[in-house]
């Protein structure tokens, strides 16, 4: 009898099928697919090979009986080929359209498979050479063919929503499949559709079913790839999940990578006793927990927290063992979070790297609100980018008054976007989203370039101007590049360096101070002078006065007005005045909005007065009408 290849074909399948079973699968509708796949052709075989027997032997049984064993065969056949194309489907586009096809395709595959049984069929025997054939089998091969080129035309239809690796799969699957089915309409006797299957199969399991794919070797938990499959089927069937990303922050970075991976171990095996939750462990030593519902989340995370307030790796010699502090981001709807995995990754990814540069933010819930916020900043984003590009940047000036000269001798740069509407969009909006993104790099040196060029088309020296201060972003000034670039800009409009003052702030790292006390010698040396801005404004330091070579301190708004509403901030003011004069420095009020506040800062003996009562920024036109009109 014609049969090995029906035997080795189920022989192949008992050992996928064994394979398969012996791993934890994800929860994933492909996955079910496939193990029903499996099944409809291990049936499929068994038939296959029932039916050659009873054909051989059909004296021994009634000729229905083998008839109908030969048409069941068929109709698995026929099954297979629905359930690739559910298969297929799976990835695509959960549409009502896609949905609607499918059960299309259900309908249709019934009714192929009634037409299979109502039609006649005939046996063939010669010798070793058994076949079926007729109309029935006609009706199977034309039924599977529809399937089947169905399949592969939704496959390239929806390519770009399917899985590149699911699309080469099913593709092959469908092909190896259509080549056997062709070889043996071509030659009945060659039974082959029944191995193709088993065939297929193999194909599927190594290309993409194969549990082990999914899993991380070392923990044992899901992978990144079954985290982004199992999400994504999540949101397609519209169901709400809460999230957990527990990262070990900066703690695991004192850490041998040894002892990470031993904690990594650990913390895997505590995770998995968490109930009611998928495990995942992902790329960069962190973990996601999927919960189906926030109480379950919420259950989880303090038994987690619990944990985390006991050290880990306790042993022998080390009996203290670490004290870890993880970091939590939480997204209790995902549904809320993004229409589909997509969003709802990139809402993660941004705030995980927000998040992790706040080193003492240990749990970040991310809702809608954080998202409204993130999708502002990333419109901000763009309106940044394309006011550069489209040179819709204005530098405004506001005028500051010397109280010894008794006119304005300076003005303060100040940036502005216009948008697309001519709208004016405040520095406060957009200076922070460039400073996160590297853009005010670029962008402060747009100011500078377009401050320079005012200078030049002005020739401000003339009006009684002594120069024009601009302010410096800390990012700025980390680049060693800053000094040479400003110096080529201030050469390329033959600025004079003394018309130059700019603001610094202070920064925080140690690195960026050095390179900034670089930036600043360098352009001292060229002539320029410094201002250090921001003063007072609760993060202030004494310190960085002396350290930081500046000529000029800018008393921020803060300090301007609580020195008008406390008698304790007044002597603060005062004494702190009394101090950088004596260090030979001057000292600029800022946020003056009233005469009385003016006349009492100069009565004190405050420098330069910069505020409202004066003006507000305005654009360089009307800048210069004011100090044509007010320094005669
Ligand atoms: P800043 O450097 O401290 O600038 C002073 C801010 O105080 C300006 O706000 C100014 O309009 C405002 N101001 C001045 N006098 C008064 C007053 O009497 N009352 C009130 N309520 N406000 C007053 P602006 O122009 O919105 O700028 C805000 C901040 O944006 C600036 O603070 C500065 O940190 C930043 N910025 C502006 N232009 C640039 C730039 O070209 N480069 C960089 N890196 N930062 C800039
Ligand atoms: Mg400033
Ligand atoms: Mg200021």
């Amino acid at each position: 009898m014609n049969i090995q290849m029906q035997f080795s074909g189920l022989i192949i399948l008992m050992l996928l099928l064994y394979f398969y079973n012996r791993q934890e699968t994800v929860g994933l509708y492909t996955e079910k697919l496939f193990r029903r796949a499996l099944n409809v052709t291990i049936l499929c075989l068994i038939l296959d090979i029932v039916s050659i027997v009873m054909i051989t032997f059909q004296e021994n049984f009634p000729l229905w009986l083998v008839k109908a064993e030969c048409k069941s065969y068929l109709v698995t056949l026929l099954l297979n080929g629905y359930i690739a194309l559910r298969y297929a489907c799976a990835d695509a586009n959960s549409s009502e359209r896609t949905k609607h096809f499918v059960k299309a395709a259900g309908v249709f595959t019934m009714g192929a498979g009634i037409l299979i049984f109502a039609l006649p069929m005939n046996l063939y025997r010669e010798g070793r050479v058994v076949y079926s054939y007729g109309l029935s089998c006609m009706a199977t091969y034309f039924g599977a063919l529809a399937l089947i080129v169905t399949t592969l035309f939704m496959v390239i239809k929806e390519r770009k929503s399917i899985n590149p690796k699911r699309h080469k799969a099913i593709t092959l699957w469908m092909g190896v499949w259509m080549l056997a089915a062709f070889i043996q309409f071509l030659n009945s006797s060659l039974l082959l559709v029944g191995f193709a299957s088993a065939l297929g199969m193999v194909i599927l399991f190594f290309e993409l079913e194969n549990p082990e794919s999914n899993i991380d070797k070392k923990t044992g938990f899901f992978n990144s790839y079954a985290f982004l499959e199992y999400i994504k089927q999540r949101y397609r069937n519209n169901m709400e999940s809460s999230l957990m990303l527990i990262a070990l922050n900066d703690a695991y970075k004192e850490l041998g990578s040894e002892q990470v991976d031993d904690v990594i171990l650990e913390m895997a095996r505590f995770l998995q006793l968490t109930q009611e939750k998928k495990a995942f462990k992902m790329d960069d030593k962190e973990f996601i927990l999927v919960f189906e519902n926030r109480e379950s989340m919420d259950r989880a995370y303090h038994m987690i927290e619990q944990r985390f307030d006991r050290s880990w790796l306790e042993t022998v010699q080390n009996p203290e063992g670490i004290m870890l502090q993880p970091y939590y981001l939480i997204i209790p709807s995902a549904l809320k979070v993004g229409q589909n995995e997509k969003d709802m990754l990139s809402v993660l990814k941004y705030f995980r790297g927000h998040g992790l540069n706040i080193p003492e933010r240990r749990v970040f819930v991310i809702d809608e609100e954080s998202v409204n916020k993130k999708h502002a900043r990333e419109e901000m984003l763009i309106e940044v980018v394309s006011a550069m590009h489209e040179d819709r940047t204005e530098v405004f000036f506001q005028p500051i008054y010397s109280t010894k000269k008794k006119k304005f001798v300076s003005a303060e740069a100040l940036v502005r976007i216009r948008d697309v509407n001519g709208k004016i969009i405040p520095p406060g909006l957009f200076i922070p989203v460039a400073e996160e993104t590297g853009l005010i790099s670029k962008l402060g040196e747009i100011v500078f370039e377009k401050t320079c060029k005012f200078i030049k088309d002005n020739d401000i020296e003339q009006h009684g101007l002594e120069y024009i201060e601009v302010n410096l972003s800390v990012v700025q000034c980390e680049s060693k590049l800053l000094s040479e670039i400003y110096q080529r800009i201030m050469e390329k409009y033959d600025i004079a360096p003394r018309l130059i003052n700019l603001e610094i702030t202070e920064s925080a790292s140690i690195v960026m101070k050095n390179n900034l006390l670089e930036n600043m010698h360098n352009l001292m040396d060229y002539g320029v002078s410094f201002s250090l801005d921001d003063f007072g404004n609760g993060q202030s330091n004494l310190n960085y006065i002396v350290d930081m070579p500046v000529k000029i301190v800018k008393f921020d708004r803060d300090m301007t007005n609580s020195y008008f509403e406390s008698d304790k901030a007044k002597l603060v003011l005062k004494a702190t005045l009394h101090m950088v004069h004596e260090m030979g420095l001057k000292v600029v009020s800022e946020g003056v909005e009233t005469k009385e506040q003016l006349d009492e800062l100069e009565r004190i003996g405050v420098d330069y007065i910069q505020g409202y009562y004066f003006s507000k920024p305005i654009d360089a036109i009307s800048f210069m009408d004011f100090i044509k009109e007010h320094n005669q």
